[in-house]
């Protein structure tokens, strides 16, 4: 068992590491105060190959693998957690329609996304009465000469706003529940395809939050990705990887709020020492860094898993369930080291925290993640 990174995932977390301290962390406490999109970022992000670490060079990608992509995720996020899921999503969507579309779908958007030309990807699967329960959709895709037809909403897409391309999940078959799911690619600005709303969120004020209408979006038929009926499986395996880029989110802003907790802690004086030197709050962050690198061997192994093609569905659902409620914790803990600073804006861990409640939710809330994980308990019981 090797714990070394190699000499590009090295490169590719320092490159990740710097474009956080240079072009995040500057403006993260005004974006979350302005809620402005991170459109100048991402440019940059994608100048430095951040927006394609795991696609294929042959469509723009740095083809680094998924354990690069994890560590410059970590690296992001610690900057902003909202800029870190912005190009988590894009990155999943970038990977999956490198997967899945037909050739020429991959060489008509990938490249333009890893590129930064379109800004962002989006991952429009989820309904206003079907998240957990996606298969509960009622977006549907009509077949009309030459292509589809769809027709339906979509609640709560990251970057929906903002999106060049999206992958669009709609039902080409009513009467066969999650079996007549299919996946399309559809451009951002396609005609019928509208913003109903942006949300206003406890947190990641950085990241948009679309409610979308599609009234009578045409696409070819070659937008379809895979088989009619295939897109629910498609779904599938995109959360499992996308819950890799949502546990290293949830480990770098709990990474950023744990080092700030520790600065502070090593610098505010309380009953003549410095605070760390109290044992319940030395204990506190003791467990904090703990189950933060805990949190971290789990996610590594999980893309380990995935970039040398092992089945990776239980470990990636275990490493979100652990990282995300984890790294709540931890948050809060970086919180209350602060005492009454840690509530108010001049430090960022008020800010980290409300960041970082979404990660329990989005690609799986932390129930669905146990339920998959039992599942595979029971497969394995035999
Ligand atoms: C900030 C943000 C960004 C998002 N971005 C995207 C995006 O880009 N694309 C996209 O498609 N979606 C996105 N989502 C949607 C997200 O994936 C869903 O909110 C999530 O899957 C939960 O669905 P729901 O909100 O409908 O809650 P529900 O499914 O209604 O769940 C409500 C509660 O019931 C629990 N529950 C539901 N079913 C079960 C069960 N079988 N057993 C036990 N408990 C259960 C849930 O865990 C939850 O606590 C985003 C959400 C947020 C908040």
């Amino acid at each position: 068992m090797d714990f070394a990174p190699t000499e590009e995932q090295l490169l590719v977390q320092r490159t990740a590491r710097d474009a956080a301290e240079r072009i995040l962390l500057p403006r993260a406490a005004a974006r979350d105060l302005s809620s402005e999109f991170p459109l100048a970022e991402m440019r940059e992000l994608a100048a430095l190959g951040l927006l394609g670490i795991a696609v294929p060079e042959a469509l723009g990608g740095a083809d680094a693998g998924t354990v690069a992509y994890s560590l410059a995720l970590q690296e992001l996020a610690r900057g902003d957690g909202s800029v870190a899921v912005t190009v988590s999503v894009t990155n999943m969507v970038a990977e999956l329609i490198a997967k899945y579309g037909s050739p020429v779908l991959a060489e008509a958007w990938v490249p333009r996304l890893v590129s930064g030309e379109l800004v962002a990807g989006a991952f429009a699967l989820s309904e206003p009465q079907a998240g957990s329960d996606s298969a509960a959709m009622r977006t549907t895709a009509t077949k009309i000469d030459g292509g589809w037809r769809l027709d339906g909403s979509k609640q709560w897409i990251t970057s929906g706003d903002h999106a060049g391309v999206m992958v669009a999940w709609a039902k080409t078959d009513q009467s066969a529940g999650h079996k007549g799911i299919s996946a399309f690619v559809v451009p951002g600005d396609a005609k019928g395809l509208t913003v109903a709303r942006l949300e206003e969120k406890l947190g990641l004020h950085g990241s948009s939050t679309a409610q979308l209408v599609l009234d009578g979006v045409e696409v070819p038929d070659d937008a379809l990705m895979g088989v009619p009926g295939g897109g629910f499986a498609l779904a599938m395996v995109a959360l499992d990887g996308g819950r890799i880029g949502i546990a290293s989110q949830a480990i770098g802003i709990a990474r950023g709020a744990l080092e700030a907790a520790v600065r502070y802690a090593g610098e505010r004086h309380t009953m003549g020492q410095a605070i760390i030197k109290h044992q319940g709050i030395g204990a506190m962050l003791a467990d904090a860094a703990t189950w933060l690198d805990a949190a971290t061997l789990m996610t590594l192994r999980a893309a380990y898993l995935k970039q040398h093609g092992q089945p990776y569905t239980q470990q990636a659902a275990m490493a979100k369930l652990f990282a995300t409620e984890r790294a709540w914790q931890i948050c809060d803990i970086a919180l209350q080291v602060h005492g009454g600073y840690g509530y108010v804006r001049d430090f960022p861990v008020e800010r980290a925290l409300r960041d970082v409640r979404a990660t329990r939710i989005y690609e799986g809330t932390s129930e669905i993640q146990r339920i998959v994980i039992a599942r595979g308990l029971l497969r394995t019981a035999g």
